[in-house]
């Protein structure tokens, strides 16, 4: 590879609608923020219950760092596993109702440490096609044939489960689909798990904290637990912090602790994001007031939507969706907001399907109506012209 033949790819990125930029944020994750000295309301976060900058955050981690110092210096299987990260864990699992969880780094790592873990070449992993790209790339690593079912359409996935000759099975979900915000059929996915033999990773990214009772996520909002399910969440959205856990059952998540390679081959998370996500779970489970109002501000946003020209995606989540279509059309959408101070990310392909670039309306507690209001009508005054 050349530095021509680079060059060439980046041209054509461009050329195509596709090429990101980064913006510098001046302030912390928040509803308002600034962005090259200008101020803006934003809908670009997953930041769902407005938790990542509160102060009682930010009090846990400065009082840890005194306490703890800022490194974990190893590994958790060399000496990197600290009496907070043990604390964490247990919190953890204790909140979702199963009997052991694990630490990781991030829901990247989280999701190829497990999947790589629990199967290998003679093994098939079955996938939903709108799978968020982490639990692709853990399939892929992991050398099991890789199977995608079209999105949601699990007679599909029952045929393929019922062809497959593989020793081990695992079917891997997103909860929340990242990009789509609706919510994957766990309990009937469970019954095909079940049917066939089959593990079943649930990767709740996007529900941890906003879904079930008290914020305990997917599991909890269907009522539904199993052996069979391996649950991940990430601990850097809803929870307003850093990094990611495993939980199921103690021999699984012991089995992790050996085999996963994200986990055991890298340095722990700071102790201090341990303090800080102890304290989140807290504000998450009491501070009920901050899913009722995401639930709320989604109903504001589709009822004054429900005219657009453009498809809000059918979500209940924090996660809503507009469908524009083209890439260059969403990203003049996303510009012309960004002219009047509204942030909101235009997604494009490979992220999402080819024809159907959307903005990604993110919504957190930490908005008000008000603000929910100011989105819908500039959207529609766009709309217009
Ligand atoms: N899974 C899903 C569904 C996600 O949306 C994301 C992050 N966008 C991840 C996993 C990765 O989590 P993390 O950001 O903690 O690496």
């Amino acid at each position: 590879m050349t530095f021509s033949a680079l060059a060439s790819e980046l041209a054509q990125l461009d050329a195509r609608a596709l090429k990101r930029v980064r913006r510098v944020l001046q302030t912390p994750q928040s509803a308002r923020v600034r962005v090259g000295g200008r101020a803006y309301l934003a809908f670009c976060s997953n930041d769902y219950l407005g938790l990542a900058g509160d102060s009682r955050l930010v009090r846990a981690a400065q009082e840890a760092c005194a306490r703890c110092g800022v490194g974990a210096g190893a590994s958790h299987l060399v000496l990197g596993h600290s009496e907070a990260h043990e604390a964490l864990e247990r919190a953890l699992a204790r909140f979702v109702a199963l009997p052991r969880a694990l630490l990781f780094s991030s829901g990247y790592m989280a999701n190829i440490g497990v999947v790589s873990a629990l199967v290998g070449r003679d093994d098939a992993v079955f996938a939903d096609r709108l799978n968020h790209a982490s639990l692709n790339d853990a399939c892929l690593l992991s050398r099991a044939q890789f199977k995608r079912y079209p999105h949601g359409k699990l007679q599909a996935l029952e045929k393929l489960l019922s062809a497959t000759p593989a020793r081990r099975k695992l079917i891997v979900t997103d909860a929340v689909f990242s990009m789509d915000g609706d919510i994957a059929a766990v309990p009937a996915l469970l019954e095909l798990a079940e049917r066939h033999g089959a593990w079943l990773l649930v990767d709740d990214a996007h529900g941890f904290g906003v879904l079930g009772e008290s914020g305990r996520g997917v599991l909890s909002h269907f009522g539904t637990f199993s052996p069979r399910i391996i649950y991940m969440a990430t601990l850097g959205k809803a929870a307003g912090v850093f990094g990611a856990f495993v939980a199921g059952q103690a021999l699984v998540v012991e089995f992790l602790v050996q085999r996963a390679r994200s986990y055991v081959y890298t340095t722990a998370t700071p102790p201090l994001l341990a303090c800080a996500a102890l304290e989140s779970l807290k504000l998450i489970e009491t501070e009920q007031w901050r899913r009722d109002r995401l639930a709320q501000l989604a109903r504001l946003l589709k009822s004054g939507l429900a005219a657009s020209p453009w498809r809000l995606l059918p979500s209940n989540t924090a996660v809503q969706p507009l469908v524009i279509g083209g890439n260059a059309e969403a990203l003049a959408v996303a510009d012309a907001l960004n002219e009047r101070g509204l942030l909101v990310p235009a997604i494009r392909p490979p992220t999402v399907p080819q024809g159907t670039a959307r903005l990604r309306i993110s919504l957190s507690a930490a908005h008000s109506e008000d603000d929910v209001n100011l989105l819908v009508e500039t959207l529609n005054d766009i709309a217009r012209r």
